[in-house]
Parts: C-alpha cells; sequence; structure tokens
C-alpha cells in the first residue's frame, strides 16, 4: 500500500495492546489532536491494524466523535505512533506536483462582430499542454442569441447626433458577446476554468449570463464567479489532483451593470468594501485548501502602476493567506509582486482582445508549480512568459492579432516593461531575465 504526505494514525487490536501499552491519557490526548488536525488535512488515513481502513478525514472524525467511549471499551484500541509529516518517513516525503498556467482578458467579441474563431490560441497553447491547471479571465458572456443592445447604432460618429444616440453606440459597442463555439475553442486550447467575475459578465444580461455558465460546463470547464444564486458565484472551485489542492476564485471589483438582485449574480466586491470583504473570503479558503488563488478583476484601464489603496489590499490578502493573484482588467501589464509567501501577477494584460493599439498588445502567462511535500508546500519555477498581440505580417489580415509568443525583440521590450512597473514592490532583484523570458525568484 502507498501512503504519501498524510497524517498517519495506527490503532492497534486489543489482542496487541498488552506488547503496546499507553495511558488513557495519551490516547485522549491523541485523539485530540487527531480532531484537531483533521481541520487542516484534506485527507487523514486511519490505519487501524487488523482492519486496515482507509476513511476520509470527515468520516474519521465523525468516528472518533461518536466512538470514543466504544473505542476505549470494545476495541481498546491504542495509539502506536502518529508520523509526522516531513520526518524520518520514507511513506511521508513523497513530493506532489500540479502544474499552473494562466492568462489575462480573453475577449470573443462585441454586440454583432464575430471575433477569435479560427483558431486564436495556435501559437500559445503549446504552454498550456503540460498544465493540470489553465485559467484565464472570460470577458466574453457566450450565448446563442444576443439579449442586450441588439439593434445596430446609426453611424453618426462624423454627423451631429443626439445625445442619446452617442450613448448608445458606446454601450452597443462596450456590450460584448459570443458564440458558444468559444467555449470549445477554449478547452481545445488547453484552459481549464474560466473567472466569469468582470465588469463584462452581465452584458447580455441574466440569461446570458445562465448560458455562459452551462456552455462552459457542457465544454468541461471549470467556472467560478458567477452563478444561478450567489453563493454559487463566490463559491471557489476546487481543484484535487495529484494530492494537491487549489482553490480559485474569481471576483470584480468593477461592473457596466449593476449586480443584479435575483436569478444570476457574480462575485463582486467593491474597492470600498475589499478590505473588510476579500481578506476574511480568502482566510476561509486557505482552510480547505493547500494553495489559494484568487482572480481579481481590478484596477485603472491602462495603468500600469499600482494605487496606495490597491497595495493595502494586496498586504492584507497576503496576510489573509493568499498564494496567488492574478489580476486582469487594466488592458495593460503590470507588475509581479511578492509578498511573504504571496505572489501577485497585478494584471497580465489582453490574452486575445480586439484593443491592442501601442502598449495593449503586450500580454503574458504565469507559469508555476505548486509543490507540497508532507506540511511544506511552495511555489516554484514561477515565470512569466512575454507574448505579444500582433500579426505576423500587416498583410495577415485573417488571422488577425492573435497571442504569439514574444520572440527576442518584443520579449526584451516586455520583460523590461514588467520589471520597471515591478519597482514600487521593491522586489526587481527576484526578477531574473533567463531568454526570453522573466523568473521569479522566491525569498
Ligand atoms: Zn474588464
Amino acid at each position: 500500500m502507498i501512503i504519501q504526505d498524510y497524517k498517519v494514525f495506527v490503532f492497534v487490536k486489543p489482542s496487541m495492546q498488552n506488547k503496546l501499552m499507553s495511558s488513557r491519557d495519551l490516547l485522549l490526548n491523541i485523539c485530540f489532536e487527531f480532531l484537531y488536525n483533521t481541520g487542516q488535512y484534506s485527507q487523514v488515513v486511519l490505519l487501524i491494524i487488523g482492519f486496515e481502513h482507509i476513511i476520509p478525514a470527515s468520516t474519521a472524525a465523525k468516528f472518533l466523535l461518536q466512538n470514543t467511549q466504544i473505542m476505549f471499551n470494545v476495541y481498546l484500541a491504542f495509539f502506536l505512533s502518529i508520523v509526522p509529516i516531513g520526518k524520518n518517513s520514507s511513506l511521508t516525503d513523497a513530493t506532489k506536483i500540479l502544474d499552473f498556467a494562466a492568462v489575462g482578458d480573453i475577449f470573443f467579441g462585441r454586440s454583432g462582430k464575430k471575433f477569435g474563431l479560427d483558431h486564436p490560441f495556435r501559437y500559445v497553447k503549446k504552454y498550456f499542454q503540460d498544465k493540470d491547471i489553465v485559467a484565464g479571465n472570460l470577458e466574453t458572456p457566450f450565448s446563442l442569441k444576443r439579449y442586450r443592445n441588439r439593434r445596430k447604432p446609426r453611424q453618426c460618429k462624423y454627423k451631429k447626433c443626439s445625445p442619446d444616440e452617442a450613448r448608445y453606440a458606446r454601450n452597443h459597442m462596450l456590450t460584448f458577446w459570443g458564440r458558444p463555439r468559444g467555449a470549445e475553442i477554449l478547452k481545445k486550447a488547453g484552459f481549464t476554468i474560466l473567472g466569469t467575475a468582470n465588469n463584462h459578465t452581465f452584458d447580455q444580461g441574466k440569461k446570458g449570463l445562465l448560458e455562459t455558465i452551462s456552455i462552459l460546463e457542457k465544454s468541461g470547464l471549470g467556472v467560478t464567479g458567477s452563478g444561478k444564486i450567489l453563493e454559487k458565484a463566490w463559491k471557489p472551485h476546487i481543484i484535487n489532483k495529484n494530492g494537491i489542492k487549489v482553490g480559485i476564485i474569481s471576483v470584480t471589483t468593477l461592473y457596466n451593470f449593476p449586480p443584479p438582485k435575483k436569478g444570476a449574480f457574480y462575485a463582486y466586491s467593491p474597492f470600498r468594501g475589499n478590505y473588510k470583504y476579500l481578506p476574511p473570503v480568502i482566510t476561509k479558503l486557505k482552510k480547505q485548501v493547500d494553495f489559494a488563488v484568487l482572480m481579481l478583476h481590478f484596477g485603472e484601464e491602462y495603468k500600469n502602476t499600482a494605487f496606495r489603496f490597491e497595495k493595502n489590499l494586496m498586504d492584507l490578502l497576503a496576510k489573509a493567506g493568499l498564494d496567488l493573484l492574478i489580476g486582469s482588467h487594466p488592458h495593460v501589464l503590470r507588475g509581479i509582486q511578492i509578498k511573504g509567501k504571496m505572489i501577485a501577477f497585478w494584471s497580465l494584460g489582453n490574452f486575445l482582445f480586439d484593443n491592442t493599439w501601442k502598449s495593449r498588445k503586450y500580454s503574458g502567462i504565469a507559469t508555476l508549480r505548486f509543490v507540497k511535500k508532507g506540511k511544506l508546500k511552495r511555489m516554484e519555477k514561477i515565470k512569466f512568459i512575454p507574448v505579444v498581440l500582433n500579426g505576423p505580417s500587416a498583410k495577415d489580415k485573417k488571422y488577425g492579432k492573435l497571442p504569439r509568443p514574444a520572440g527576442k525583440k518584443w520579449s526584451r521590450i516586455i520583460n523590461r516593461k514588467v520589471r520597471r512597473y515591478s519597482r514600487t514592490f521593491k522586489n526587481i532583484g527576484k526578477l531574473k531575465i533567463d531568454g526570453n523570458h522573466l523568473n521569479v525568484i522566491l525569498p
């Protein structure tokens, strides 16, 4: 039997009692410690010698609570040993790994305009193929029909138009809508989970949001950040793979259409309330998982720099136990912060978008490895891989400005920019250029 990285409790059959005599008090203490610890471990292996039951922690806790007396009187089970995690035991020191990648904003079209339907991730999907989790912020609702701002606006750009017409034209342009096919494209590219809490979540109304969720789920993609009820919108998406538990939540601090009161919801936390609201959410999430990831849709558009109040929030999130922050929304890149054990990619920019003017074409993929070895949990191989949204030549109209790995020239420019934006966090020495990408060196 292979037992790796679990706390092991061994209970012994009554017949072996004399050989392994232990005091009743010691057993009681162990039971308490066991119950206390079950809150912290996803799974505890209980070996009852002669019974060899392997049961999940919750069942074990219940069993111990209900049967302490039975255990003393009937089983006379005695504790043999608790094998401390990570210490002198070949059973416990196997290393578990989970490979992760994340990107910024993904957009599949404005009202009436098709976009991104011709293999948009063809040049970058190689970075996703060997990953266990690939996350991105889906900025476009998917639905069979458009539900909002369907009427084409009058072209009045160069003519005089009424304020109402001008407003409608702008709203129409800013109402995003994508065809359901986008979900398959994401799945085929290697994405596994999409954050759906952003300022465009509600662009196609309640119906559009519910359709988006069901289209993504039908394609086999994980969804976080929205749901039919508010609790669902805030529910973390938990990936339990390779013996590692990662919890991801997606939250927006901005909206275009105010959060609805019934029917469909998204995880919205205003900046004013973030200080009070978000950190406890992270603390709660961290208790359930090995690594807590927050996909936060925040920040001012086209701003590369961090504001004081945003930094304050980051400090609180790090304190709350957040491991990884993946920021999106500004359409441009921002810096990489290392705060204690937390790594924050403040903004990964546009990943698939039609808004690629000037520095809006600079993007990146964050990749890292979650590692768990006994009680030790850390992130390793943290990289920022620069990407540029660019056509191969001015003639290449068909495939447009798709995300491509930045070559020598672009990666030099992008890496330098990211390092410059990171200066404010005073960790520039921890961002090392390595070939075309940046390595994030943890202390
Ligand atoms: Zn946005």
